[in-house]
């Protein structure tokens, strides 16, 4: 690149034959994947089956590590780090693809439910930033695990297989639809309308005079998850429970170029980070990767990237390798590290091309995007890479023959945003965002192109092989 200044590529076009078979053949296996772990809970489930199966340890089974030793450690269900210990001391830096397997969904309220015109319904409070109007009238499916009283869990996936019911979001009809319309989007579907229909058989349960009971359809959902699961109602109050779409992920076009499904902002990052990990042997660097939590909602919490969980597992690993351990070295080997923050940006998108500013947009099969900052406005809460990380990240890539673009999440002053970039910068190491773009973000059903996907594997391939 470079004589005609910056000109992205178009991925099809460099692609050899072999590739693309190759290209589609990672993708399939991607997208199996996407549709098969649909919360934090599953992929990370997912990822100890898969990492186990490659040779990866758990940290807490292990007395010492040396080089080329594989091991993950897993906090809570809900993030994992993943490393294969490098040749060179462990004070000259990690290589780190840190990105986040939440994404944007529909929760259950602590006490969700209730029974209203003769249906019975779950409460629920939505999570991340959604266009509320596009979750109803969708088929969706509820996840996760309730504990109960005795602490034992019960797990819930309804709604993914194809005998599975569903469960459902109502929206007005058209015809009383005059006043809605009036509205602004944002308000056309509001929070508390996103309730959901579980359930319309009454028992037959008469009180003492003989009368027909009320709420039993409440009553019935009540003794059918008794009878199925074990659970009481209050046992819904411990529990994380997802509703997410009941799609799975496809092929979309007569080419089949690209992929819609649910998640794949982070979990395109996630799979591909853990893709190339896999696929790592003998790095230099200890090669890292950091899938993380609650990225949605700012990071916070125990599982999420501002927890401690990152650098207590860092101590850990130099713990039991065989250089001395002190507080001086394990900040050492923090600052010293490098790290590309994988998460996806924003695909030019031709039906509203007035909120894109079109020579710094991502365009979807450009290949891997490179932003060099987030944020909002005059670059307010941005975590911007310095021009000396920037150039050596770009000049790796081009030495390696990925297809990469640059982007920047819209227009000026258009909207903005942000990723786990900036908690990884505030340990003082070199931080770029990375990643694929995608049309229709936090959409129940987002879209990118595998041609993208498959150069961000290898982007992040080559990155741990440095
Ligand atoms: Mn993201
Ligand atoms: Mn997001």
């Amino acid at each position: 690149m470079g004589e005609k200044g910056y000109e992205p590529k178009n991925g099809w076009l460099e692609m050899e034959d072999v590739e693309i078979e190759e290209i589609f053949t990672f993708n399939q296996e991607y997208a199996d994947f996407l549709t098969a772990n649909k919360t934090e809970r599953e992929f990370i489930r997912a990822s100890v089956e898969l990492l186990e199966t490659e040779g990866f340890k758990n940290l807490d089974e292990l007395s010492s590590l040396k080089a080329g030793d594989r091991v993950y450690k897993v906090n809570r269900e809900k993030a994992i780090i993943v490393a294969i210990i490098g040749e060179k001391p462990l004070s000259d830096g990690l290589h780190i693809v840190g990105a986040h397997i939440d994404s944007p969904r529909i929760d259950l309220k602590p006490n969700p439910l209730y029974e209203d015109g003769g249906l019975a319904f779950f409460n629920t409070h939505y999570y991340g930033g959604i266009k509320k109007y596009q979750w109803v009238s969708i088929p969706l499916a509820l996840h996760g695990v309730i504990v109960k009283e005795d602490g034992s869990k019960v797990e819930i996936r309804l709604g993914e297989e194809e005998d599975d019911p569903v469960f459902y979001i109502s929206d007005i009809l058209p015809h009383l639809g005059k006043k809605q319309m009036e509205k602004k989007m944002s308000e056309g579907i509001t929070g508390e309308q996103l309730n959901l229909v579980i359930g319309s058989i009454p028992s037959k349960k008469k009180d003492k005079e003989g009368e027909q009971e009320k709420e039993t359809v409440k009553a019935a959902i009540l003794s059918l998850l008794k009878e199925k699961y074990g659970i009481t109602g209050e046992d819904l109050i411990s529990a994380d429970l997802e509703i997410v779409p009941a799609l799975r992920t496809r092929d979309v076009g007569f080419d089949r170029g690209l992929l819609a499904g649910y998640g794949q902002d982070d979990r395109v990052c996630s799979y591909t980070a853990l893709r190339a990990i896999i696929d790592t042997e003998k790095p230099a660097h200890t090669a890292m990767v950091l899938l993380v939590d609650k990225e949605e909602i700012g990071s916070m919490g125990s599982t999420g990237m501002q927890s401690h969980f990152f650098e207590n597992t860092v101590a850990e690993i130099l713990n039991l390798s065989n250089e001395e351990y002190s507080e001086f070295i394990l900040r050492k080997i923090i600052e010293n590290s490098q790290a590309l923050s994988a998460d996806v940006n924003a695909a030019f998108d031709p039906n509203f091309a007035d909120v894109y500013a079109k020579n710094n947009s991502a365009y979807l099969g450009k290949g891997v995007v490179l932003t060099k900052y987030t944020g909002a406005r005059g670059k307010a809460g941005a975590s911007e890479a310095t021009a000396e990380f920037m150039g050596k990240i770009r000049s790796l890539f081009n030495r390696s023959g990925i297809i990469w673009q640059i982007g920047e999440l819209g227009k000026v002053d258009e909207g903005g945003g942000g990723t786990i970039a900036q908690f990884l910068a505030n340990y003082n190491m070199d931080v770029l965002d990375c990643g694929p773009a995608l049309l229709s973000m936090h959409s129940p059903y987002e879209v990118a192109s595998k041609v993208d996907i498959y150069n961000t594997y290898l982007a992040y391939s080559v990155f741990f092989a440095d």
